[in-house]
């Protein structure tokens, strides 16, 4: 695998290999990586001639310092990872690499999206998160881009970016990998102690009883039982909400029409966990 620190090598480079008629896959992450990064990696050597992967802890994403400064960072052990999965590329940019200390930041019309769920829990989240993925693509300029359903919302948000920059780039969503209990793979899973990461799994119970339950139960009942469910088991809930899995508007009644998005955001402590499951219509 061949590492890039800098970007202006990384674009050379790619450009140069698409010349030579090579399919670029992109798979951006912030490290400390688990098997949902690593079947980004796979899903991108199925379909692309190179694998491009980023490692970079974004700050303009993290509304909460305390959260980047925990945030765990274990290179060598992602470099082996990455290596074993047979990526070709690793970009590790440095901060100032990312952000040159004068240059300005562009703000992004992202409407509603980032109001809702994650965006009024996590202000300016997602600014951040359009900063970063716009600056990667503009570097590595895939021909795909692989992101994790795990981030439901932000996966939308990227989508939004790119027809908002006219980015020519195709996006592909892979499925949540989960531990065999149902948790759902996380870089934050590891600062989880043994309590914890016991009770780590009742979200995965919630999001599968609100599923079971969903054909014919009341949205609003089946989102005031799982958070009370959770809040019994140690959790501070941010949300649990029931959407449209197209647009992310709160569903209240069910009518059979669109496909459903089933979202939980809650705190084991210190340590803010999130997943999804979606519903689709038969
Ligand atoms: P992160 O390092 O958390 O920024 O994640 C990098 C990419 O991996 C994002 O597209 C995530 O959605 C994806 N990802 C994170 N966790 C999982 C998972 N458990 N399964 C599949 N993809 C994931």
């Amino acid at each position: 695998m061949i590492i890039f620190k800098s970007s202006v090598k990384l674009t050379a480079f790619i450009e140069t290999k698409k010349k030579q008629g090579n399919v670029i896959g992109f798979v951006p992450t912030m490290g400390a990586l688990h098997s949902g990064h690593i079947s980004l990696i796979k899903a991108s050597r199925l379909d692309n001639s190179i694998t491009v992967s980023s490692i970079f802890v974004n700050p303009t994403q993290f509304n909460n310092k305390d959260d980047f400064a925990k945030y765990p960072v274990t290179i060598e052990s992602d470099i082996d990872k990455l290596e074993g999965a047979g990526c070709e590329v690793l970009f590790l940019p440095s901060v100032e690499e990312m952000y040159p200390p004068d240059e300005k930041l562009l703000t992004y019309q992202l409407g509603d999206l980032e109001k809702i769920l994650e965006g009024a829990f996590r202000t300016g989240h997602y600014q951040g998160v359009c900063q970063i993925v716009h600056k990667l693509l503009d570097i590595v300029q895939p021909h795909i881009l692989y992101l994790g359903q795990k981030d439901y919302q932000q996966c939308m948000v990227i989508k939004k970016l790119v027809s908002l920059m006219n980015i020519r780039v195709e996006i592909k969503i892979e499925k949540t990998i989960r531990e065999v209990d149902g948790l759902a793979m996380s870089s934050r899973n590891v600062r989880l102690n043994d309590s914890e990461r016991k009770r780590a799994t009742k979200i995965f119970e919630a999001l599968s009883e609100i599923k079971k339950k969903l054909p014919k139960g009341d949205p609003r009942f089946l989102k005031k039982q799982a958070t009370e469910f959770l809040e019994a088991n140690g959790f501070k809930v941010d949300y649990v909400e029931i959407a449209n899995a197209d647009n992310l508007q709160v569903v209240d009644n069910l009518d059979g029409s669109a496909n459903i998005v089933i979202l939980i955001a809650a705190y084991l402590n210190e340590v803010r966990l999130i997943d999804n499951f979606v519903v689709e219509v038969d």
